[in-house]
């Protein structure tokens, strides 16, 4: 469970420097020069992801970034949505909405249930990574494996090379 004041805390900067979008799916995104913030970001966040972006808008400096995409991030929009401010809640809004009316359990590009292989992908079991676009930075191309997928193909791997 998340206490008040971090729930209080994530509001804030969600509300200052956060960017609410649909892209293939709900995403909440943060990016901050501060390292210490995100991290705090990342590790208040389950399901989240973090990661850097060295030389952003041909700055010298390094851009931190909080991803928080598919499922878990329209639980939290959900859970913040009467907190934010007049622009970020009707951009929640219109998220939320546009989550509800897809079809997302059949469409694979988004949240499958159900790896290739028929493994059940719950949060705990998906995992999900983002790739920035190769001629465009704010191109997000997130992708969602099947942890248990990843697993057996290691073992895998394993056991050949030691029957070589
Ligand atoms: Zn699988």
């Amino acid at each position: 469970m998340i206490s008040s004041c971090d729930l209080g805390w994530i509001v804030g900067i969600i509300e200052g420097e956060g960017c609410i979008i649909f892209q293939h799916g709900p995403v909440i995104e943060v990016r901050m020069t501060d390292k210490d913030i995100i991290e705090k970001l990342h590790r208040l966040v389950k399901y989240s992801i973090m990661y850097s972006y060295d030389g952003y808008l041909r700055s010298d400096k390094t851009v931190y970034i909080f991803t928080l995409a598919g499922n878990p991030a329209v639980q939290w929009l959900m859970t913040i949505v009467s907190l934010l401010g007049v622009r970020r809640r009707s951009k929640a809004i219109e998220v939320i909405n546009l989550w509800k009316s897809m079809p997302y359990k059949v469409d694979w590009r988004f949240l499958p249930q159900f790896c290739r292989r028929g493994h059940w992908l719950t949060e705990e079991n998906i995992k999900i990574s983002v790739r920035i676009g190769k001629h465009d930075i704010l191109q997000r191309i997130i992708n969602y494996s099947c942890r248990l997928c990843i697993n057996e193909n290691s073992v895998r791997r394993h056991n050949d090379i030691k029957a070589a």
